[in-house]
């Protein structure tokens, strides 16, 4: 029998979900009897100019991590696309943009006077930004950033999704036999390797359905009780607008959820059903009293959009104004 052709690409991301993939441990070696890698630069010595050589649908199972952030992120999601007979977005990144999508807030070019002029920490006093070229001999072509990260179903068609920040290795070794095994999911369900309930649903903690404090306390402040609903004691906590899938890994390790497994069925933003969640533990009390524990958050946005900023209905509310000043309307029909 053939060997599958499967390629992993590692685009706008921080490395974890190649991490995921290395996690497998033994199981690569199942794999390998039944896949042959044929393009997986961040971990063996490929070059785009492979992928190039390649005629289209070469390549069975694509695996594309990472959000569009440059050019070249954008060129190598269309040309692997093209060589792809399943696309698949892995991880948080290509799914929703993740962290690297809280960029969209105030745009590419002030990431980088924030990252090289302003971060706490940076010395840069000739005030220095990184350019595109080099002058050295074999000159050095950097790809320019896009003025807004993308996901990656935002740019090209994806077949399906494996969530995650980056997705935990039991759910990836479930996915990638669900799709050696049965391909690709036929209709509805595209999300793979992931249970369908939300993230609460799968949580063993205490709930009595009201959030007991008077203002929200950021996970430095204090230590959680193991035992109780970490929002109920005045810690943000994602996992009712969470999709079930990492086996409540942070909340069993005292973390509250941060949201990476994106939202659950039938939610199109994640961020405001968070925020919906958080006001719902305050029913039966006043106005005032639900302003002032709102006003306790910290960076609402980062805290409530910190994995799906790119694809939320703001994201896309902040685009429209930017190209039509005048306009308020957002797109009717979800992206997802
Ligand atoms: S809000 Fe968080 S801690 Fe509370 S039940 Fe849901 S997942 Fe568990
Ligand atoms: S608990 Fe939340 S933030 Fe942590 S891995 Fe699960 S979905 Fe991601």
């Amino acid at each position: 029998m053939d060997k599958v052709k499967l390629a992993v690409y590692w685009a706008g991301a921080c490395g974890g979900c190649d991490i995921a993939i290395v996690e497998l441990g033994e199981h690569l070696l199942e794999l390998a009897q039944v896949a042959d890698i044929v393009f997986w630069p961040c971990a063996m010595d490929f070059k785009l100019a492979d992928v190039e050589a390649m005629s289209d649908g070469y390549i069975d199972i694509t695996l594309f991590n990472g959000s569009i952030r440059t050019d070249e992120d954008l060129h190598v999601a269309k040309l692997l696309r093209s060589r792809s007979r399943a696309l698949i977005a892995f991880g948080s990144c290509a799914t929703e943009g993740c962290v690297p999508g809280l960029s969209n807030v105030r745009g590419s070019d002030y990431a980088l006077e924030r990252a090289y002029l302003e971060a706490p920490g940076t010395e840069n006093t000739q005030g220095m930004l990184p350019g595109r070229a080099s002058n050295l001999p074999d000159s050095l072509h950097l790809p320019g950033l896009r003025p807004q990260v993308r996901a990656l179903q935002d740019v090209v068609t994806v077949d399906a999704f494996v969530r995650g920040c980056p997705p935990n290795y039991e759910q990836v070794w479930k996915a990638i036999n669900q799709l050696l095994t049965e391909g690709l999911p036929r209709s509805g369900e595209r999300l793979l390797g992931v249970d369908p309930r939300s993230l609460c649903d799968q949580c063993p903690r205490v709930r009595i359905g009201k959030i007991r404090v008077p203002r929200f306390k950021r996970i430095h402040e204090a230590i959680p009780d193991s035992e109780q609903c970490f929002l109920e004691q005045g810690f943000i906590c994602a996992g009712p607008a969470t999709h079930a899938g990492c086996s409540a890994a942070c909340i069993k390790a005292n973390m509250p959820c941060r949201g990476c497994y994106g939202p659950p069925e039938g939610v199109r933003d994640q961020g405001s059903a968070i925020l919906d969640a958080v006001v719902a533990g305050f029913a039966g009390q006043n106005d005032a009293a639900i302003q002032e524990a709102l006003a306790s958050i910290v960076d609402p946005i980062g805290t409530f959009y910190r994995y799906s900023y790119a694809v939320s209905l703001l994201n896309q509310l902040a685009e429209h104004r930017n190209a039509q000043p005048e306009a308020v309307a957002v797109h009717a029909e979800p992206k997802r």
